[in-house]
């Protein structure tokens, strides 16, 4: 299998503020065409440190691809440092120049000076064209191995590199493909998920299974080799389904959906309509649901009802349920779910009411404490549930039960 090295270029890159995401991208489309990445590095605005960082990577990898630093400012140093890294020159193409001012033109602008080193390519290199932005990219090709320099903004890097670079690699690393399918569990533990599916995906050495545990729930992860796509599809879907088979409804998505786009298809497939109550969520369903686009076709309604007069103005709740039961409870959960059926003429409402902390917990409920309540045409009911984790951790896993709350209903 041919290897590839991956080099983010940028000193924001090695901040707490900016991370490196073109990496991962590019990473997940090698995989694609059967290319593993073996190294990656991220490197400031540094020329000693990029030369080197490319000299060294291109020495051992197939495949070298830098992202960032061929803008037309003094720290964009990537064309210098790849030219040199490989002992090539850099080379003036008149007709990039032109194109450029072109470009500017077109915009009505004279182009700056500074914009004429983005007409120099590596010597011997193939121009890969960007229709998002002024810098070109650039592919030098030779024996086997490559270096590829491609732009940092993500927007610009990703069309060149599906467009440009990747049917010439697809054509000439003449590989084996590794394809990814992960299925994802709500409301298991690890450890107990582990016990249930070990014994299945221990029998299979391709594909490799690994569990991810992420903040609402867990993935599995299917791992093909095979000498086509087909192929591989197939090896990842014979064990995906042995594991689904043995987990049940606890699987939710076959093939890497979040909930809430799982919860949305449902809805739309049984022609329901739903509204949402949320009081320590803070609305985060409803941002949920309305990420995902055509939400207008089964979300009807989302209320934040904080207080305990807008559960009662707004939803009906009555004093007394408030008074002798807490905003808290099983009690004003459900009043919560009928009356924002009823108020928003859903089929479907589901409401959460709970102590995401840090204070505000009691012994009797303390924080964590968090009711989901459902409401359609036939039922009414409420889950206790006690979340572990801070507050953000508290309201991501309260939507995610609510959510998982109406997909159980509805399966
Ligand atoms: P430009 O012509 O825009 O200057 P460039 O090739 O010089 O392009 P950079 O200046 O290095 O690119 O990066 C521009 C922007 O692209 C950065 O501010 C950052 O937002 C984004 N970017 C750069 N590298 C990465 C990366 N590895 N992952 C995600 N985003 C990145
Ligand atoms: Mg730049």
């Amino acid at each position: 299998m041919p290897s590839a090295e991956i080099i983010a270029v940028g000193t924001e890159l090695l901040t707490p503020d900016k991370s490196d995401t073109n990496s991962l991208w590019l990473t997940s489309k090698l995989n694609e065409i059967g290319v593993e990445v073996k190294l990656k590095t991220v490197v400031g605005d540094d020329p000693l440190r990029l030369e080197e960082a490319i000299s060294d990577a291109y020495k051992r990898s197939d495949l070298v691809i830098t992202t960032g630093g061929l803008g037309p400012t003094e720290d964009d140093i990537t064309r210098a440092c790849g030219a040199a890294a490989i002992g090539k020159e850099l080379v003036f193409h008149e007709e990039l120049l032109e194109e450029l001012k072109h470009k500017f033109k077109a915009f009505g602008y004279e182009m700056p000076e500074r914009n004429r080193q983005q007409a120099y390519l590596i010597e011997g290199a193939k121009v890969l064209p960007n229709p998002n932005g002024s810098a070109v990219g650039m592919m030098h090709y030779t024996g086997g191995k490559a270096l590829v320099l491609l732009p940092g903004p993500p927007r610009e890097m990703k069309p060149m590199f599906s467009d440009h670079v990747l049917p010439t690699m697809a054509e000439d690393f003449d590989g084996v493909v590794v394809l990814r399918q992960s299925l994802r569990v709500t409301g298991l533990g690890e450890s107990k998920l582990d016990e249930i599916i070990s014994p299945i995906y221990t029998a299979f050495k391709n594909p490799v299974t690994s569990t991810l545990f992420s903040r609402t729930d867990i993935e599995v992860q299917l791992t093909a080799t095979a000498a086509t796509k087909e192929e591989a599809e197939s090896l990842n879907n014979e064990l995906a389904k042995k594991i689904a088979g043995k987990l049940g409804d606890s699987v939710f998505s076959m093939n890497g959906e979040p909930m809430e786009v799982v919860v949305g298809r449902m809805l739309l497939e049984k022609g329901k309509s739903l509204a949402v109550a949320e009081s320590c969520t803070g609305g985060l369903v409803s941002k949920r649901l309305t990420d995902v686009p055509g939400s207008s076709g089964f979300l009807l309604e989302g209320c934040v009802t904080y207080s305990n007069n807008a559960k009662m103005a707004r939803l009906g709740v009555p004093s007394m349920t408030l008074d002798s039961h807490g905003a808290v409870s099983a009690e004003t959960a459900e009043a919560m779910a009928v009356g924002m059926r009823e108020t928003a003429g859903s089929d479907v409402a589901v409401s959460i009411t709970g102590i995401a902390g840090p204070g505000g917990g009691t012994e009797g409920k303390p924080v964590g404490t968090v009711f989901v309540g459902y409401a359609d045409t036939e039922s009414v009911f409420s889950k206790r549930l006690h979340l572990p984790g801070d507050r953000n951790l508290v309201r991501w896993r309260s939507s995610q039960a609510a959510l998982d709350c109406v997909r159980r209903q509805l399966l």
